[in-house]
């Protein structure tokens, strides 16, 4: 290890940790974190997924409950409240990682499971619960939860907690825990209601803002023209290519990703959904057949997506365009991890054109765009031709809601593609075929480093302007249904 986690002076059962973690070195918001947390102090923190915030607060707080062991019954000391479950584990995981050499105990609380592990818990079997807002507030008036004597409180992920509605009950939670409690915030953006919340439960914080991540090198990812009423037409089409070996699929509501995950059984696609409105059941039971492929292909919600660790996501699709930068790149970002190479197309229709232009200002590049042949709509020359300033009163940020969809130009009858909508049952999925899936053409603009001829070969996707692609039937290819394993989303 380098000297970067030995001079914040932590314990050498917490160093312990870090070294098994196989942490070398403290990311940026660890560096500027770290040392003043240790000290008490409060702290803003910008940031997102992805930066090493988590350990930023789980560092300073095994610290401190290290240093500070009181005698007696374990209390709750410190509390970490975070939107969804799956967030909640990965805070928990990481505490379980770092403090395993302390003696320190941490545990979940959320809804969806059981009562009674978590009432163990909260009397006196954890040092630190990380837990959902609502679930909490269920065992503070069940009399199960003491916050009367947390010493550290984080509020992680808050722009999210805002979004899904929880900033009353965060409130109410934050007025249980003792006011000379050290307070952290965490937040990827910050809306004027997380801003009125840090002002109120912050005193005199840190502030550390960690910049966007922009997308890693390791992620090709194209704008692909569509018409709407053709999306999922053109998102089986892509599937259907044996380089779609486990795809996320990104939808805007939840309503959405259902409707699709379960036309995409209906075609025979081994799919799941991923959405808030699950059972932790379910969702665990979607998350782990992604995981051990089980599932191709898994149709999320931002919400339900986040914080989900799944480390060879072949592709992401955007089915719909994303509502922020910070939200395409954190959906692009599941792709392209640990070094791998990913791919994430992105759906555009003519209603995306503002967001497309919002999104090129933030990344501070322009986004290579490729239509996939059979499917290209009247707008793919001009999403082409997009240049910034050109084209204002698409895009739903900032105007509050999303336009009207069907604005757009008619589609013309002769470029109404014969989609490859069959798909056979029992046919096995044949190998071979492009590394990734399908793009080819032109140099990619979003990877400037990379030759043309390396950058092509994706999942079915070609320059605007190209003409008809020769191999483009030989390379269709049929796939297996759901791999003879009966879908527990499916079930019901
Ligand atoms: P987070 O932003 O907290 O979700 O962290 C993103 C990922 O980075 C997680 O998988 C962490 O385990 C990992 N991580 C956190 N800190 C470090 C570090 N200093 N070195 C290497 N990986 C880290």
């Amino acid at each position: 290890m380098t000297d970067g986690f030995t001079s914040f002076g932590l314990d050498g059962t917490i160093l312990a940790g870090v070294r098994d973690a196989g942490y070398d070195r403290p990311t940026p918001i660890q560096v500027q974190t770290v040392p003043a947390a240790m000290q008490g102090r409060d702290v803003l923190g910008l940031a997102q997924t992805g930066t090493g915030k988590t350990a930023a607060f789980v560092l300073p707080i095994l610290q401190r409950l290290s240093r500070a062991a009181p005698t007696g019954r374990r209390r709750v000391r410190a509390l970490v409240v975070a939107p969804t479950r799956e967030l909640a584990e990965q805070i928990n995981d990481e505490f379980a990682r770092l403090g395993r050499h302390t003696g320190l105990r941490s545990a979940t609380v959320y809804g969806g499971v059981g009562f009674q592990p978590q009432v163990t818990a909260l009397r006196g079997g954890a040092d630190v619960i990380v837990a959902c807002p609502g679930r909490l507030l269920d065992h503070v008036e069940r009399g199960n939860a003491d916050l009367g004597h947390v010493e550290a409180l984080v509020l992680d992920e808050a722009d999210h907690m805002f979004d899904m509605g929880f900033l009353p009950s965060v409130r109410r939670i934050v007025a249980l825990v003792p006011t000379g409690s050290q307070r952290l915030l965490f937040s990827a953006t910050m809306p004027a209601e997380v801003r009125h919340l840090a002002d109120g439960l912050l005193s005199d914080p840190l502030r550390v803002e960690i910049a966007r991540a922009a997308p890693a090198d390791t992620i090709d990812h194209y704008l692909v023209p569509v018409d709407e009423e053709r999306k999922s037409e053109l998102l089986m089409h892509l599937l259907d290519r044996p380089e779609a070996r486990s795809v996320l699929v990104f939808t805007r509501t939840k309503h959405r990703a259902k409707r699709l995950a379960a036309n995409l059984k209906k075609a025979g696609f081994a799919a799941a959904e991923l959405q808030g409105n699950l059972s932790q059941t379910r969702r665990q039971a979607a998350l782990d057949g992604f995981r051990d492929r089980t599932y191709d292909v898994l149709v999320a919600t931002d919400i339900a997506a986040r914080g989900i660790d799944v480390a060879a996501v072949s592709h992401v699709i955007n089915y719909d365009f994303p509502d922020t930068a910070e939200a395409y790149t954190h959906r692009i970002g599941r792709t392209g991890r640990a070094e791998r190479t990913g791919e994430a197309l992105t759906f555009v229709t003519t209603s995306d054109f503002g967001n497309v232009l919002d999104l090129e200002r933030v990344l501070g590049r322009r986004v290579e765009r490729r239509s996939v042949e059979g499917y290209v709509p009247a707008h793919a020359a001009q999403l082409a031709e997009l240049r910034p300033g050109q084209h204002r009163g698409g895009g739903a940020r900032g105007s509050g809601g999303r336009p009207a969809r069907g604005g757009g130009p008619a589609r013309p009858a002769t470029q109404r593609g014969s989609g490859p909508r069959q798909r056979p049952a029992g046919g096995e999925r044949a190998g071979g075929g492009p590394a990734t899936v399908g793009v080819r053409g032109h140099a990619a603009h979003s990877r400037p480093d990379r030759p043309a001829s390396q950058a092509g070969a994706a999942l079915g996707a070609r320059g605007a302007s190209e003409g008809a692609d020769p191999d483009a039937g030989s390379r269709r290819r049929r796939r297996r249904r759901s791999r003879g394993r009966r879908s527990p989303v499916a079930a019901d």
